[in-house]
């Protein structure tokens, strides 16, 4: 899923102090799992808006509502509405749902109230952490399933690089070091012998080498790049 985090309040305020009237939009898809940008974060976050007493702006307006996925065309067009009379909203997505709804509504400025982070995995009980990297050509059937693009601090494909100490990192923040979580998995799988395997250059254009990807899918080929 993909993670966000509100972004500080001030910050928030300052990019909408000058509308009078602002729509604060929650996600109910991945930002609601990881408790940042649902419903209940934009019922709280219309309210902390509406609770600033401004010189600027003494009869601020916020409407608040939350939608399925705000980085799905249909659904914006299908189930949403704006309220007449909005100067602004606040989007409380991932930056893919905030350019979406941008895109449908191009007459008004579409703000964001979250810091989209990664792509990652509810490991603990509030515990967030990144899993993939969206490199595009995925190598976890060689790797145990632990990715050593997001995981390792380098992204390195044949380590460890000779910094972890006691299975951690060499950056800290005890971190796990991925490749000690690589070797450890695979001895546990009775596959050690796919560490031994030298990996090649990772062709990298699959990633964001070749700039911002797409893709499409069609009836023949249900799952195919668009150029
Ligand atoms: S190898 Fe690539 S696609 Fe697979 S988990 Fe890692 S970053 Fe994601
Ligand atoms: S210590 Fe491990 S995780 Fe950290 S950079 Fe080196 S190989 Fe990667």
């Amino acid at each position: 899923m993909i993670t966000g985090k509100l972004k500080p309040f001030e910050e928030i305020y300052a990019s909408i102090e000058k509308f009078k009237n602002i729509l604060v939009v929650g996600c109910g898809t991945c930002v609601s799992v990881c408790l940042s940008g649902g419903d209940r974060e934009a019922q709280i976050l219309g309210k902390e808006i509406m609770s600033r007493k401004d010189e600027k702006c003494p009869e601020r307006i916020v409407n608040i509502k939350t939608i399925q996925r705000q980085c799905e065309k249909d659904f914006i067009t299908d189930f949403f509405e704006v309220p007449e009379g909005t100067d602004a909203i606040l989007s409380l997505a991932c930056g893919a749902g905030v350019q979406t709804v941008a895109e449908v509504f191009k007459d008004l400025p579409v703000l964001p109230a979250l810091n989209t982070t990664f792509l990652g995995a509810l490991d603990e009980y509030g515990l967030w952490r990144e899993k993939c990297h969206g490199c595009g050509s995925c190598l976890l059937a060689h790797t145990g399933g632990i990715c050593p693009i997001a995981r390792c601090a380098k992204s390195i494909m044949n380590g460890p690089c000779g910094g972890s100490t006691n299975g951690k990192c060499e950056i800290g923040n005890g971190i796990d070091c991925a490749w000690q979580l690589i070797i450890d998995r695979l001895k546990a799988l009775g596959r050690l012998d796919e560490y031994g395997k030298i990996f090649p250059f990772k062709d990298w254009s699959t990633d964001r080498g070749s700039g911002p990807r797409s893709m499409q899918r069609t009836a023949n080929d249900p799952f195919q790049e668009a150029n």
